[in-house]
């Protein structure tokens, strides 16, 4: 790679090229909807040192970095609510090291979380951005703490070895990062759609955003740069078919806004792509979810079996629920039950994604003294039921499981046999939560373009980028994420001269 001058020409030169390629009138013409990127307007309708677009977590958390140095920020959302994916989320944010880890005796630390963040994401994720998400999570844990978030409980999750989720309300989180922007003067443009960056034709850096507000287009100036922060495409059908046209048809519980704009801003500006192929579903959701709180359990980390229809197993449960997910939509009907007893479901009590009193309560999980009567119940073979549970509680004893299962979850814990009364079946099936991949950024969280140059003035923070969580997903990794890029961005655009 060459200097920074070599790639501003590179860039330059990309920037004509493409335009030659397509007639440069037609991709710089500006208003124009069907072109790919505006060019600069004769005046901007307002004017800020960092536009950002999308006020979820990332876009948040970077408005009161950039804004708490005294930089001026204008934060578009599309939506008239701030909060997207991250304010219903489940709250989970990986972190190592902690006080609150510590309290509990839990032996953490940056190696380990490193290591496990490679493991669970099949070392196809990008070391830079696995070692910058690790380098700067505990700083973000505890200035997410100074600021008033309340860590309320530790949980261990798919991809972990030791216990590393820490427990937060979003909506509590996201008000606090919100308030702190609004102190701060950020300027929040509610209601207003990016639809495409504005790039100087003469640098190929990007200068702005073009935006749709009440039926009008206005044009937002950035000084020193855009950085997008609108999450991900799991309501864009065309795009989920493109990259991976099974989850063209999975179900999906996402923020409203989730529709890919901003990863098609900045593919249009030759944004590299990355981890695409490795979108996946999260089992462990009601047939009719609703919300990640209410209809949501993840039994089978506590020792819960999964089976198909057919009631057999199908899968190594303690692997990442993604990966689950993959199994669990190739069975009939696309889901599987989870079958536990209660000394499962007690243990499930003390954990936030344990508890199933609201669907039990709903009347979405059934419960028999018997596993024939159970089996009877949820319309499965009881012979089948009673001999998957049976060859499952003589691998316990022996050690040896039939698809390899050692652990509850990732390297932790011992799975028991299934054989306390009464005995309970959850049917589940996976949910899109969101599309892990996206764009590539480099560990300073600038967009990295396909011949692998940084493009200048713009950035990516959050569900919009690919990357950090390579084939599959550590939980808490996505939230956390959104926050620590979202600084990491931030401070990227305020080192700029
Ligand atoms: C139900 C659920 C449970 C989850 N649980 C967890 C968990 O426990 N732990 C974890 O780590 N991750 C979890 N995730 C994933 C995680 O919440 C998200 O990946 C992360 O919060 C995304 O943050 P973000 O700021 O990048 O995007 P978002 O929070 O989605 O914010 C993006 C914002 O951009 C706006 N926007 C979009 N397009 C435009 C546009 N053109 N112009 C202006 N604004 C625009 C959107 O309206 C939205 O407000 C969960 C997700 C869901 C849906």
């Amino acid at each position: 790679m060459g200097d920074q001058k070599d790639r501003k020409l590179t860039r330059r030169d990309f920037v004509k090229v493409t335009a030659l390629g397509v007639g440069a009138t037609t991709l710089f013409a500006g208003l124009d909807p069907r072109l790919a990127m505006a060019k600069l307007p004769k005046k901007w309708d307002q004017e800020a040192d960092v536009v950002i677009v999308g006020a979820g977590g990332a876009g948040l958390a970077a408005a009161v970095q950039v804004s708490s140095q005294k930089k001026s920020v204008i934060l578009l959302e599309k939506m008239p609510t701030y909060g997207g994916s991250s304010l219903i989320c489940g709250g989970a944010l990986a972190f190592a090291g902690t006080d609150m880890q510590a309290s509990e005796n839990v032996k953490d630390s940056n190696e380990l979380f490193y290591k496990d963040l490679m493991k669970v994401g099949e070392n196809q994720n990008v070391p830079s951005l696995v070692k910058a998400y690790v380098d700067n999570q505990l700083e973000t844990y505890e200035w997410l703490k100074k600021a008033g978030v309340k860590f309320l409980k530790l949980g261990i999750y798919s991809g972990m070895s030791v216990p590393r989720s820490h427990q937060v309300v979003p909506a509590d989180l996201l008000k606090i990062l919100n308030d702190a922007a609004k102190a701060h003067g950020v300027k929040f443009m509610m209601e207003t759609a990016a639809s495409r960056l504005v790039v100087d034709e003469k640098t190929g850096k990007v200068r702005g955003v073009q935006a749709a507000r009440g039926g009008k287009t206005v044009f937002y100036g950035a000084k020193k740069g855009v950085i997008l922060t609108s999450g991900g495409f799991s309501l864009n059908k065309d795009l989920l078919a493109k990259f991976v046209p099974p989850m063209a048809f999975s179900k999906a519980m996402v923020g409203r806004g989730c529709n890919g704009d901003g990863l098609k801003m900045a593919w249009a500006t030759g944004a590299d792509i990355k981890d695409m192929p490795y979108i996946k579903a999260t089992f462990g959701f009601d047939l009719e979810a609703q919300t990640i709180k209410d209809d949501f359990a993840l039994l089978f980390y506590q020792g819960a079996i999964i089976v198909n229809k057919d009631g057999k197993r199908f899968v190594n449960e303690s692997i990442s629920y993604k990966l689950v997910g993959d199994a669990a939509l190739v069975q009939k009907d696309a889901m599987g039950f989870q079958i536990y007893d209660a000394a499962i479901r007690k243990a499930g009590e003390s954990d936030p994604f344990g508890r199933t009193a609201s669907l039990e309560g709903k009347g979405r999980i059934q419960s028999a003294a018997t596993l024939k009567e159970l089996a009877q119940k949820i319309g499965v073979s009881a012979d089948a039921l009673e001999a998957t549970v049976r060859e499952y509680n003589a691998g316990v004893d022996k050690g040896i499981d039939a698809f390899g299962r050692k652990t509850l979850v990732a390297a932790y814990g011992k799975p028991g046999k299934i054989e306390q009364a009464p005995y309970y079946a959850f049917p589940s099936t996976a949910y899109i939560l969101g599309t892990y991949g996206g764009i590539l950024i480099n560990e300073k969280a600038q967009v990295v373009d396909i011949f692998g140059q940084t493009i200048p003035g713009l950035y990516a923070a959050g569900e919009i980028t690919g990357g950090v969580h390579g084939a599959a997903y550590m939980t808490g990794t996505a939230f956390g994420k959104a926050l620590i890029f979202g600084r990491l961005a931030a401070k990227t655009v305020l080192a700029q001269k």
